[in-house]
């Protein structure tokens, strides 16, 4: 049986009092939002802390808010409620369908999407849409807040750029463009709850033509320690009419770029293709949902 080694618990209500806290002891504590990695860690003595501060029953840290500029997700969000949000299907409808392929649906109303994105496991399921939505991480210390693109906010397996005084507060994602549609898709290996071998997002912004690509955006997750933003697909195809020519160039530009690795969940040849595979068929679908937008 795995038993939990002794911690000094901190369980704050306020923002303030999680930035005191983080401040006297940040760099003895990990924060436990839905536990749901965390917990795990603990127990499998991956990591160890004198200190746990339970952030999940702070208010000011959860929630769906929408604004004139977009909407702004608290990190202790659970991601059952981004699933089951409507207001968010229209124009953040990736992130909607990416949070409804993570785990089960008991994992769901546990976890949330701040954990999702500090644990940063290269399969978590949220980072990628949300780096192709253009989201962006907010971080706030007692010294202050900054910000960082969601890509950023990732450094590696289970690193981020957080400091010990900080904290992820919320996720603010612009209002998507006109003539603009993103797209997520995930491959497993077991048609069963199953960590995802490779996922990807492609927003696809046309010009008022409806027809020429203005901007894309491909993002690429599992197939790196950290995700991957496409530099070859846009200069590719920006500019231009999307063909089947052109979707076959796509295919093989992502694959050139992802650096995937073989583990229990895929051999690394089969992620590369599943690379190519799902850039074709996210590029196109993106691409045709921009002409209807
Ligand atoms: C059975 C099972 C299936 C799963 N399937 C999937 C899956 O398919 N896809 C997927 O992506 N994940 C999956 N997970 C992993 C996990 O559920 C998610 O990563 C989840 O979103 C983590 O959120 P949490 O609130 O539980 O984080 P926690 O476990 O509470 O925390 C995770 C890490 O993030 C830190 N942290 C949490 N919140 C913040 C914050 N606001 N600021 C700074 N640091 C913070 C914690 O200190 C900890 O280091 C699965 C887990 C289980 C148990």
């Amino acid at each position: 049986m795995n038993i939990l080694s002794t911690f000094q618990y901190h369980a704050p209500k306020t923002k303030a009092e999680v930035l005191d806290l983080l401040s006297d002891i940040g760099g003895k504590s990990k924060m436990l939002a839905g536990g749901t990695d965390l917990i795990i860690m603990l127990k499998e003595k991956m990591i160890e802390t004198e200190n746990i501060i339970n952030i999940a029953d702070v208010k000011e840290l959860s929630g769906i808010k929408f604004t004139d500029e977009g909407v702004e997700i608290g990190a202790c969000t659970k991601i059952a409620d981004i699933e089951n949000s409507k207001e968010l299907t229209n124009g953040y409808n990736a992130l909607v369908y990416a949070a409804g392929q993570l785990g089960s649906y008991q994992v769901r109303t546990m976890a949330t999407i701040g954990g999702n994105i500090s644990h940063c496991s290269p399969c978590g399921e949220t980072p990628i849409p949300l780096a192709a939505l253009n989201a962006t991480a907010i971080i706030e210390s007692k010294k202050g807040e900054r910000t960082e693109k969601v890509e950023n906010f990732i450094i590696g397996n289970r690193v981020n750029i957080l400091e010990e005084d900080e904290i992820l507060t919320k996720l603010v994602i612009p209002k998507p463009a006109s003539n603009s549609a993103t797209v997520f898709g995930n491959i497993g290996l077991r048609n069963a709850m199953e960590i995802d071998a490779v996922n990807m997002a492609v927003t696809m912004e046309l010009e008022d033509d409806k027809k020429t690509i203005k901007n894309v955006k491909l993002v690429m997750g599992a197939v790196a320690p950290r995700p991957i933003v496409s530099e070859a697909v846009p200069a590719l195809i920006v500019g231009k009419e999307l063909n089947d020519e052109l979707i076959e160039e796509v295919g093989k530009a992502a694959m050139g770029e992802a650096k995937p690795i073989s583990d229990v969940r895929a051999s690394a040849e089969y992620r590369r293709d599943v690379v190519g595979a799902l850039a074709r068929r996210l590029t196109k679908e993106a691409y045709n949902l921009a002409m209807e937008a």
